[in-house]
């Protein structure tokens, strides 16, 4: 198959070279599909999409139209992807639907130590040779109560980790995950979870059910100093309220792998630029938020599970056979 990667990363090429082997052509772009860059997809059949791309639907029309019949994504989410144009376009679409869920879930704890034991302060005060203490107290996580919202491949694995910690672990998930209960997970309400929890972390997909699920209704019903970690997607969060609640010192700190507003900013270099948004720069402005660039899953591990599946979703379609991962509409879109 000739497959046009784009938003192609260096980290990613080679990797992907290793699996295709002799089977597939690979050509790679660090363009971000879109509007003004779908142009490029004619004379292949086949495109691999990242998360920064945008497949929506016009631009899912002009894919069909210069001959694209399946899409390849290179992640776990597809809140990128207009699945009911792909789907009457007869463009096929497969995900990743796992790779290493550890990645993101080790990442999501990072962060949260990062800001609770403020490692950040911490290592600029030693840069400055001030040597004292007084403005780095942290928390116990041990013992505390943890919220997930989410409790698929990602949330579990967070809460084989919480349960290291000797927390507490709540969840809300419209479906119930039965390993959770051999962790001692309690399913709640989502008000519940946020009544109760000192750290809430969010591993659901983005979609029509989750898009800002969290506002500042939502922070209000929070703990007075909880702290809260998104590595999901930014859309859950309703980020100008987000800023608001930070500000307002309705919550603790944020721990933020991803935002809203990403598509164009994150994965990118703009050293040179003047940024223009100005609620990212508020965001960027407080001690008690830490913002990574949505690298959570950038692991070695999770960069080959990638790679691995993403070919194997080629080779079926070479194959002409329906990958298990293919989405099909109503079915693991609602799910997810
Ligand atoms: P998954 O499908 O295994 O789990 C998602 C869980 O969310 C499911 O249990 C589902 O029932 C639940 N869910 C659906 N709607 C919900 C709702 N309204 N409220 C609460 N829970 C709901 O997916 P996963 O592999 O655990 O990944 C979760 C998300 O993490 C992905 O959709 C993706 O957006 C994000 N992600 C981020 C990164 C990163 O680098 N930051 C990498 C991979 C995935």
């Amino acid at each position: 198959m000739r497959v046009l990667v784009f938003s192609a990363h260096q980290y990613e090429e080679n990797v992907l070279r290793g699996f295709a082997g002799d089977k597939h052509k690979l050509a790679f772009t660090p363009e971000k599909l879109g509007i003004d860059t779908v142009d490029l997809a004619r004379g292949f059949d086949t495109i691999s999409l990242f998360t920064s791309d945008d497949a929506s639907a016009a631009v899912i029309q002009k894919l069909a139209e210069a001959g694209v019949q399946f899409i390849a994504l290179r992640s776990v989410g597809f809140d990128h992807v207009d699945l009911e144009a792909a789907a009457a376009a007869g463009i096929r679409v497969a995900n990743v639907p796992e790779y290493s869920p550890y990645s993101i879930a080790e990442h999501a704890v990072a962060m949260m130590l990062t800001v609770n034991r403020k490692i950040v302060e911490g290592r600029m005060l030693m840069n400055l040779q001030d040597f004292r203490v007084d403005s780095l107290t942290g928390f116990d996580v041990h013992g505390k109560t943890v919220g997930i919202i989410g409790t698929g491949k990602i949330g579990m694995a967070f809460a084989a980790i919480m349960k290291g910690f000797g927390t507490t672990i709540l969840a809300y998930d419209p479906v119930e995950n039965p390993e959770a209960k051999g962790l001692g997970v309690r399913y709640v309400t989502l008000t519940e979870l946020l009544n109760n929890s000192d750290i809430v972390s969010i591993h659901c997909p983005l979609n029509a059910a989750t898009k800002n699920l969290l506002t500042m209704k939502q922070f209000k019903q929070m703990k007075r100093n909880a702290m809260l970690i998104n590595t999901a997607r930014g859309g859950v969060i309703n980020t100008s309220d987000l800023v608001e609640a930070i500000e307002s010192g309705i919550l603790r700190a944020a721990c933020l792998d991803v935002y809203e507003n990403e598509k164009g900013l994150f994965f990118e270099d703009h050293r040179e630029d003047v940024l223009k948004d100005p609620l990212f720069a508020r965001l960027r402005s407080f001690m008690n938020v830490l913002i990574t660039g949505h690298q959570a899953f950038l692991t070695t591990e999770a960069i080959a599970g990638i790679a691995k599946v993403t070919i194997a979703n080629v080779d079926y379609w070479q194959r002409q056979m329906r990958s298990p991962n293919e989405i099909v509409l109503n079915t693991q879109v609602t799910m997810k």
